[in-house]
């Protein structure tokens, strides 16, 4: 039996202004068959997908209500069976807390092929909106990217290496986190005055910046809303961005 088997591009959309699309991710939003997008892809950004694309979201980010991650991987193989071409668009870049790993084992398993293409990561957005470098000589050579929650909840990290002084991560899904991931920090020894700021809609019209400490990480994270970035260990550059609020 002959079977024409399509192709899937994976691709990160970025945090969500059009402007943070790669060229390439373009271009595949207008040729692509059918999209299988994340809740977390903006509208701006689908409004670039062509007028024969059938776009499909899958809902599945963070809490709430979402596709289970088998349905995503079945209706996947499924276009891509029927020699159809799909795009599976994830928000910010797909190598980043998108499943990636499990969709790419799903395809080779099915032989279907795939490009991957790259996206902006929340983190890089929101440091930037900052005016901050994610890392900098002479106060950290490493950058941890940590989620706040994993499937079997909370989610360990290695709380005494961020505990030392200048240490920096960015931590994603953290909201609902954010007193767990104090306690296990100070636990560790990290000082209440380390800067963290919280990083709300990064590339939206809506985007808020939340200045704070570990102190306070709580009462700020209780303030958010929308989707957010924690920048554990990194201050706003004085003057950077024109809507930071101060949490102390
Ligand atoms: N692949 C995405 C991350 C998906 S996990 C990326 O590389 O950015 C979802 C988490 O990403 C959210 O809980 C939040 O922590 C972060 N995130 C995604 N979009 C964001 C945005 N526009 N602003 C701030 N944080 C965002």
């Amino acid at each position: 039996m002959t079977q024409s088997f399509g192709h899937v591009t994976l691709a990160g959309s970025g945090p969500g202004a059009v402007d943070h699309l790669t060229l390439a991710v373009a271009r595949a939003l207008a040729t692509a068959d059918v999209i299988l997008h994340d809740r977390l892809v903006s509208a701006e950004v689908l409004a670039l997908a062509g007028g024969q694309a059938l776009v499909i979201e899958t809902g599945k980010t963070g809490f709430g209500a979402q596709m289970p991650q088998e349905e995503i991987i079945a209706l996947m193989l499924g276009f891509a069976r029927t020699g159809r071409n799909v795009l599976r668009l994830k928000s910010g870049d797909p190598g980043v807390f998108g499943r990636l790993g499990e969709e790419l084992d799903a395809l080779d398993a099915a032989g279907i092929g795939f490009t991957v293409l790259p996206g902006i990561t929340a983190a890089s957005a929101a440091a930037a909106s900052l005016g901050q470098s994610l890392t900098e000589r002479g106060r950290n050579r490493e950058l941890r990217l940590i989620t706040g929650h994993d499937v079997a909840g909370f989610a360990e990290a290695d709380w005494a290496g961020l505990a030392r002084p200048g240490a920096v991560a960015a931590i994603y899904m953290g909201k609902k986190a954010a007193r767990f991931l104090q306690g296990r920090l100070m636990m560790h020894g990290a000082l209440a005055t380390t800067p963290v700021t919280l990083v709300e809609n990064v590339s939206r019209a809506d985007a808020r910046v939340l200045a704070t400490t570990l102190a306070d990480l709580p009462a700020a994270a209780a303030r958010l809303t929308g989707p957010a970035v924690i920048l554990f260990g990194l201050a706003p550059r004085a003057a950077a961005a024109p809507a930071i609020e101060a949490v102390i």
